[in-house]
């Protein structure tokens, strides 16, 4: 069986092609034909953000020459596809509504089937994808651009939600102090980068929740915590290229604490010792090293999606539409009537 995903729901164009191994061999993993991805990082960073028209636009230029793209690498005509996952929420509604009228029209023309599926979804299930992957039951830290969530994963489809944000991601947290520092948007690589070079306990800022044994994190206070160190510097006119990297280090140090922290609450809550990271934060160097350290000293195995997948792509969205048709936990349909839906729980999938 192969799936085309199409994923299309912020700022990324991802198509993929994943073929999943039928009959008997139900527990082979599923395997990655091909992939394409057009970022519009580039588009956006003049506006400090994603404008979503703009995004919009963007995808439905770049859907169907991706889509050539991924077939031609994969060696396979469009004949081959035989069901198209999209990503139906959550997102930009006219971003989502490229990608599913894209994987709606597809269907039609070639009379497949289509399945909506959950962007979330895919993330946490793109370590499936590594050549390490995970084995179920696990705890999952789904950090990305706009969510922060602790999961108990028991199977496809079956995701408890243990805690979460209670104001910005942990994304956001890197991307607005990025902005701040004038590293550009999404500053969070570049947050990350110039942390090299900075001492992480220059400035003592804020760890929300860090002491607390409640699995929820609360990010907003950071961002009003690296401002006014900021604003200190300045004024005493000490904010050198050495200061602003000390900044990054503490600011990154304070997010990878509380991350680190509360995953290792969640796991010793529910008992489990296995830990899998999705999200764009998941390509984050430092708090991949805290984990991987804070973890084999308690024999928790951690796994992490390949660095390229953890940020949005279509793989992820294939790969879970595959492993969702797999655990028969989804129904695809050839009623084209497609809708988004840009708020869109996951513990509701
Ligand atoms: P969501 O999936 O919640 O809808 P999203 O799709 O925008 O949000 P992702 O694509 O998963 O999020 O991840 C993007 C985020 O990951 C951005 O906030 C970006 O700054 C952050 N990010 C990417 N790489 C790194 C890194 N190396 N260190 C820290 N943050 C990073
Ligand atoms: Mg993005
Ligand atoms: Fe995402």
């Amino acid at each position: 069986l192969r799936v085309l995903g199409i994923e299309s729901s912020c700022d990324e164009t991802g198509i993929a092609l994943v073929e999943l191994p039928d009959g008997r061999a139900g527990q082979q993993p599923a395997r990655l034909l091909a992939h394409a991805l057009h970022s519009q990082i580039d588009m956006h960073q003049a506006y400090g953000g994603v404008v979503p028209e703009l995004a919009s636009r963007d995808h439905i230029r770049r859907v169907v020459p991706l889509l050539r793209q991924t077939l031609a690498e994969a060696g396979q005509a469009l004949d081959a596809v035989d069901v198209i996952a999209y990503t139906r929420g959550p997102g930009l509604a006219g971003a989502l509504l490229v990608g599913a009228g894209m994987a709606c029209a597809l269907g039609l023309a070639l009379d497949r089937p289509v399945l909506g599926v959950h962007h979330l979804e895919g993330h946490l299930l793109s370590p499936f994808l590594s050549s390490d992957p995970p084995q179920f039951p696990f705890v999952a830290l789904l950090v990305s651009g706009g969510h922060t969530q602790l999961m108990r994963v028991d199977g496809v489809g079956a995701y408890q939600l243990l805690g979460e944000t209670i104001d910005d991601a942990a994304g956001e947290a890197f991307d607005k102090a990025a902005k701040m520092l004038g590293l550009g948007y999404p500053g969070g690589p570049a947050l990350a980068a110039l942390a090299t070079q900075g001492d992480p306990k220059a400035f003592a800022l804020p760890r929300p929740l860090l002491r607390g044994t409640e699995l929820d994190f609360s990010f907003a206070g950071l961002k009003t915590a690296v401002w006014t160190q900021q604003k200190k510097l300045e004024a005493a006119g000490t904010f050198d290229e050495a200061r602003k990297a000390d900044l990054a280090a503490s600011t990154q140090a304070a997010i990878v604490d509380v991350l680190v922290a509360k995953s290792l609450l969640a796991l010793k809550a529910s008992g489990l010792d296995r830990l899998v990271v999705a999200g764009g934060v998941g390509a984050n160097r430092e708090l991949r090293r805290q984990l991987d350290e804070a973890c084999r000293r308690r024999r928790i195995r951690v796994h992490y999606p390949e660095l390229h997948l953890c940020t949005d792509n279509g793989a992820m969205i294939a790969l879970a539409g595959a492993m969702r048709l797999r655990a028969g936990r989804a129904r695809p349909t050839t009623d084209y009537h497609f809708d988004v839906l840009p708020r869109w729980d996951l513990g509701s999938v």
